[in-house]
């Protein structure tokens, strides 16, 4: 299936200067969204992952899909203040700024095979962040796992060392 012929260029959203990818089309099309999930599914294949963590907010559309045909758990990892148990932190730099992103303390278990999940990986500070919060549970991440990847920006580099897929590549 042509994937992309599902997601939306949307110029200077959210602000000047960005191609945002809107997946929604995707989502909306009954045989695109089970075609993409099954596609995503396919990446991970006999994987033993006993937690799929979802990274807000898109990461949210199919990380719930996926856990449930793994038979895995979904665990979500939010933006600063939305959670609200104990919980751990992780702030990481931006183009201007940082962001600081968090999950439950007890959300992972030692040694749970995680696979992580969101629509767009663009630079990868968004993926690694994730990454180290599970590890500081004591999870380990057995798959970085996309929709889609913006090659240019080099995100995959930032994820050296883990396993990285994405169904589109733009
Ligand atoms: P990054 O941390 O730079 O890899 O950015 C990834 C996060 O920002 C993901 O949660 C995406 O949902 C979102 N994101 C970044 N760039 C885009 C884009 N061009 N279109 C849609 N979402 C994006």
């Amino acid at each position: 299936m042509d994937f992309k012929k599902y997601v939306r260029d949307i110029e200077n959203f959210p602000k000047q200067g960005v191609g945002f990818k809107d997946i929604t089309p995707l989502l909306k099309d009954p045989a695109a969204f089970k075609a993409a999930s099954e596609e995503l599914l396919r990446f991970i294949g006999d994987e033993k992952v006993d937690v799929v963590v979802g990274m807000e907010s898109r990461g949210f559309f199919y990380g719930p899909v996926l856990a449930l045909a793994l038979n895995a758990g979904f665990v979500p990892v939010r933006k600063v203040g939305k959670l609200p148990h104990h919980k751990i932190s992780h702030t990481y730099d931006l183009e201007y700024g940082t962001d600081t992103l968090e999950i439950h303390a007890d959300a992972i278990n030692t040694g749970d095979r995680v696979v992580i999940h969101d629509d767009v990986l663009a630079t990868g500070g968004t993926a690694k962040a994730t990454c180290q919060l599970i590890e500081a549970l004591g999870g380990v991440v057995v798959q970085c796992n996309f929709l889609l990847e913006l090659t240019t920006l080099r995100g995959a580099s930032k994820l050296d060392g883990y396993v990285v897929n994405s169904l589109m590549r733009y």
